[in-house]
């Protein structure tokens, strides 16, 4: 057990600040003020987070913490707590930890009995949540899924039946493989692709699955896509030979067996390759 008084204990500290995602304003003066009374800062890129602390006027001095060398950045940061120094933990945008380097050091550092304290502040993964139109609890945040195609449907699949809504964070050259993986595995669901957040550009795309993935090729920038989770639906209570005949129904009323698949897709929400690949093996 490790119980943590944060102020209370005198124990040096290493501090969670997170840093704007956009937009420049969003810099709490508390996360100025504790950059500005640290006495390192570890950053992912001295150069990219030079500037930021330059606009912001914070001089501290900066280290790089490196996410393919976690064990021994962790080890320096360790080292500089028990020389009493008070570090400080910044990402390139966001939240440390939050797809991004720290997971390593938090353990270490409360591992050895300092405190880790958590500064408030911007996150592309809330905004988007809560701006979505999606039940906002609960949720999980899943961040990047894998970039090959076999690997990111195989870790949707483990994601399929969750009744949360789930949250991704993607590429934007990946965005429509991506999107195209989510539709084959989890169906058309609701979604909101939420993309370039706090900056002038910010946009919400909500609809379908499929209507977002229509318009992906035109767009742009950092996004985040907020996908419903599983609902309750007929998904759960239709067996195979309702769906059957619910596609028969409708091949009954002369509709052509593409029209009669689509119309029991809308109707149950079930996804396209299930019911086609049922109707195949009906005429087998
Ligand atoms: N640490 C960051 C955080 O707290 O969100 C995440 C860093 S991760 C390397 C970068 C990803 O975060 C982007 O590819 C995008 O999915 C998401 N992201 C960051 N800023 C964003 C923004 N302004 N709008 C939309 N998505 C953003």
């Amino acid at each position: 057990m490790n119980r943590q008084k944060s102020f209370e204990n005198g124990q040096a500290t290493l501090y969670l600040v997170p840093t704007p995602i956009g937009n420049l304003s969003e810099m709490s003066p508390r996360a100025v003020e504790v950059l500005n009374s640290a006495d390192v800062i570890a950053c992912e890129d001295t150069r990219t987070s030079g500037t930021l602390l330059k606009h912001f006027e914070v001089h501290a001095r900066l280290i790089a913490y490196h996410n393919f060398n976690e064990e021994s950045s962790s080890r320096g940061i360790v080292a500089l707590l028990e020389e009493g120094k008070n570090v400080a933990l910044i990402s390139d945008a966001g939240y440390p930890l939050i797809n991004d380097p720290g997971q390593r050091v938090v353990s270490d550092v409360t591992e050895h009995g300092f405190n880790v304290v958590p500064v408030s502040g911007p996150s592309a993964f809330l905004n988007a949540l809560v701006a979505s139109g999606l039940v906002a609890q609960p949720f999980l945040f899943v961040g990047f899924l894998p970039q090959g195609n076999g690997e990111r449907k195989k870790k949707l699949m483990e994601y399929r039946d969750y009744p949360m809504t789930m949250i991704f964070y993607e590429a934007p050259h990946r965005i429509d493989r991506m999107l195209e993986s989510c539709l084959e595995v989890l169906g058309d669901r609701k979604c909101t692709l939420a993309r370039e957040l706090t900056k002038k550009h910010e946009e919400f795309i909500r609809g379908t699955i499929s209507e977002v993935l229509s318009v992906v090729e035109q767009i742009r920038g950092e996004m985040v896509i907020v996908v419903e989770g599983k609902q309750k639906s007929q998904q759960d209570e239709l067996s195979e030979e309702q769906i059957l005949s619910m596609v028969n129904g409708y091949l009954g009323e002369g509709m052509s067996t593409k029209d009669a698949i689509k119309a029991t897709v809308k109707a149950t929400g079930l996804s396209k390759n299930v019911v086609y690949d049922l109707v195949v093996s009906q005429k087998q």
